[in-house]
């Protein structure tokens, strides 16, 4: 098999996904990087000399521009990884070129802090029509969290009522305030309101209201806050039965502290201000301030812990479920020079992206990664570098 992929976005998630394509050559015998700033491609290319990889300035907000490159390069599918601001734009230029499309994280519109999956959703019969296959957010989580979901429902339960998925980062970039993925969307997802689905309908509470401890493998107790995270609302649409879903992730004091002084000050809004004769965006000029999610790796020590858990009805029981995987930011960094956000996001995109090009995974439509067939994703995971483990019972991480 010889596959061209052309990978958008040269971040934190970028680099990832660049090293695990060149990591899997007979897949993706060509790789192209193409970013808004071409000198931040040719530093991840130059940085993996054993790979020969192409780069491309382009801006992924203009649909003739991206259509131009595709038409250049022709590649047999895009993985987007710059922003959500940029989904439907590059999902138009693959309808237009007839490419195959993956991404990690669902469309968001840059004047108002709202994600759904309605836009994107939207595109399913365009797709269809011309035989080419959307994944959509096909990283951690939205990703590989989805895809438990999927393997619990296929061999796990007969039904699923209860989900908790919790994210804990228990790492220390030696940072006083640093995001782990690109600030603006990570600040943007957090300040905006809690979601969470429960009997039938979602339950919107103030941001950060909710809170406890909830215990993590190897980690132990960490302080956890019940945020809205896109794949509850096609988690609850595909898996009916599901009667609570919950987004749990771990934040510490130092970082809501900062997080709470810039509010107060008004320096994460999205809103324009005039600043000495032009507009600015408070966020944007706040993510100029803040280190590159790509520079935190070299001496981040700790680990992530990503899992869900899951309580429902096998064969008349009771049962609670919990799997997840742990993810060393030192590991990460000695396999990709990256942090353990960026790489646990970077390795299910570029799995998910190999799976499509195989065959294995490929029907035509917009999907979400819980609607493929999680056994082969579950079985190559862990080869690449994020394997995970499962327990039946109330061990961890939360008891209800
Ligand atoms: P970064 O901010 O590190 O990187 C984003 C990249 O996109 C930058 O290189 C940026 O270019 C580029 N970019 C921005 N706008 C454009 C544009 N108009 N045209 C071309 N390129 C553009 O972010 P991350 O790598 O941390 O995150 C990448 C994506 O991954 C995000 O969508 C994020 O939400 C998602 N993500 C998903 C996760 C999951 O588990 N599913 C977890 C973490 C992240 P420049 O440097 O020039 O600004």
């Amino acid at each position: 098999m010889s596959k061209k992929v052309l990978i958008i976005g040269a971040g934190g998630v970028g680099n990832v996904v660049v090293r695990k394509c060149a990591q899997v050559p007979e897949v993706f015998s060509e790789i192209m990087l193409a970013s808004r700033t071409k000198a931040k491609c040719d530093a991840i290319a130059n940085a993996i000399p054993e790979a020969k990889i192409q780069t491309a300035a382009v801006d992924a907000d203009d649909v003739p521009q991206l259509v131009a490159l595709i038409n250049a390069f022709k590649p047999d599918m895009v993985i987007n990884v710059a922003l959500p601001y940029q989904d439907l734009t590059i999902m138009d230029a693959c309808l237009e070129t007839g490419v195959h499309y993956l991404d990690t994280a669902n469309y968001e519109p840059k004047d108002e802090a709202k994600f759904e999956y309605s836009w994107q959703w939207a595109y399913q019969e365009r797709f269809k029509e011309k035989g080419l296959m959307a994944l959509l957010g096909c990283g951690f989580d939205p990703g590989q969290s989805q895809i438990y979901v999927a393997h619990a429902a296929k061999h796990h339960f007969d039904e699923m009522h209860y989900l908790d998925i919790v994210d804990c980062n228990a790492g220390d970039h030696g940072q006083a305030f640093a995001t782990n993925f690109n600030p603006e969307i990570n600040i943007r997802e957090i300040t905006q309101d809690g979601k969470y689905w429960e009997n039938g309908e979602w339950k919107v509470i103030p941001a950060m209201s909710i809170h406890k401890p909830i215990e993590y493998p190897n980690i132990g107790p960490k302080e956890s806050y019940l945020l809205y995270h896109e794949e509850l609302e096609s988690l609850v649409k595909n898996f009916p039965t599901i009667k609570r879903a919950r987004f749990w992730m771990t934040f510490g004091q130092e970082y809501l502290t900062h997080l709470r002084v810039m509010q107060n000050i008004g320096i994460t809004s999205i809103k324009p201000i005039k600043f000495q004769g032009r507009e600015i965006i408070p966020i944007e000029f706040l993510k100029a301030l803040l280190p590159e999610p790509g520079s935190l790796g070299e001496n981040y020590t700790g680990e992530t812990s990503i899992g869900c858990q899951i309580k429902g009805i096998k064969d008349g029981k009771d049962k609670t479920y919990f799997i997840w995987n742990n993810c060393k930011h030192q590991d990460a960094y000695n396999d990709c020079k990256a942090q353990g956000v960026s790489y646990t996001t970077g390795v299910p995109a570029m799995l998910g992206a190999k799976l499509m090009m195989e065959g294995i995974w490929m029907k035509p439509g917009v999907y979400n990664t819980e609607e493929m067939d999680p056994d082969p994703f579950m079985q190559q995971i862990g080869i690449y570098g994020l394997p995970w483990n499962e327990t039946v019972g109330l061990e961890l991480p939360h008891e209800y």
